[in-house]
């Protein structure tokens, strides 16, 4: 039997087979979970429908993480279908490209807040609707960070500042739902060559570096990553939450 026999979860952030989520919703099926998928527009609904098809899922909704209307109809369905919820992985961020180079100082305020209102409100917005459908059954919530939250990695600006925010409402969403049972925890993943990663400048750069001086010399794959999001998904991690786990080949542990 596998670790998530017959539990239920539900994956934001697939994009295509490269995405960090389309990796972590192999993992979690393999151990036995039924999926359901989501897609932010009309372009990603043909990525997404067949990849989301070609593990048996029969739920695949539009949703676009800055209309309120939409995550309310994902968690509608979810109700409606399996009347509750095990997992949620939310892997979803986003800054105009135009804001992902030069200097953080110039990030215009219309920049900051979408990149916040996708990045990091989304959280906030989906926690708050998924929660009555997963409290007491051991439900767990994932979320995607980056190390540009605490250190300053060139041209990743905005975005760096927004997953200092996205910590943080982990911390905060930890203490308001773990009475009622649910557990959030972020994982800090590596440089992963993806489409939202191609928006950075200089991105090819920032995997060379990690290469060179983590100490297993090497870059990460989006299967380290699903492989801690199934640790943190599952009852083995069942006393863990308002965590940050780096899977980054420990580049954060390095001085100099
Ligand atoms: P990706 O491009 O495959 O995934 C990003 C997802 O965000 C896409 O599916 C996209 O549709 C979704 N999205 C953007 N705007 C949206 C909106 N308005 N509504 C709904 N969905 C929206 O890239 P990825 O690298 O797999 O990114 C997944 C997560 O991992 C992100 O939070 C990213 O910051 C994080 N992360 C990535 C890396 C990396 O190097 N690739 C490293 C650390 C953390």
């Amino acid at each position: 039997m596998g670790l998530l026999q017959d539990k239920k979860g539900i994956i934001f952030g697939v994009a295509n087979e490269r995405s960090i989520a389309w990796a972590i919703a192999k993992a979690l099926r393999r151990e036995g979970a039924h999926l359901a998928f989501t897609y932010a527009n009309k372009t990603l609904e043909s990525r997404v429908k067949p990849l989301a098809e070609s593990m048996g899922s029969e739920i695949v909704l539009p949703c676009d993480v800055t209309v309120d209307g939409e995550i309310d109809g994902v968690f509608d369905t979810i109700k409606e279908r399996w009347g509750g919820l095990d997992i949620v992985i939310h892997s979803i961020a986003f800054a105009e490209k135009n804001e992902l180079k030069g200097m953080f100082m110039d990030t215009s305020r219309e920049g900051f807040r979408i990149a916040m209102d996708v990045s990091v409100y989304s959280l906030v917005a989906i926690t708050r609707r998924a929660l009555p459908l997963m409290e007491g059954r051991g439900s767990s919530i994932v979320t995607l960070t980056y190390y540009g939250s605490e250190k300053v990695v060139k041209n990743y600006n905005v975005m760096g500042v927004c997953k200092s925010a996205l910590e943080s409402a982990v911390r905060y969403l930890a203490s308001d739902i773990g009475p009622r049972g649910v557990r959030i925890n972020a994982i800090s993943a590596g440089p992963v060559k993806t489409l939202a990663a191609m928006g950075i400048s200089g991105f090819r750069d920032i995997l060379d570096v990690v290469e060179k001086k983590s100490p297993l010399r090497r870059n990460i794959t989006q299967e380290d990553v699903a492989s801690t999001a199934l640790y943190l998904a599952s009852s083995l991690s069942s006393g863990v939450t308002g965590e940050v786990i780096y899977v980054d080949s420990g580049y954060h542990i390095m001085g100099v």
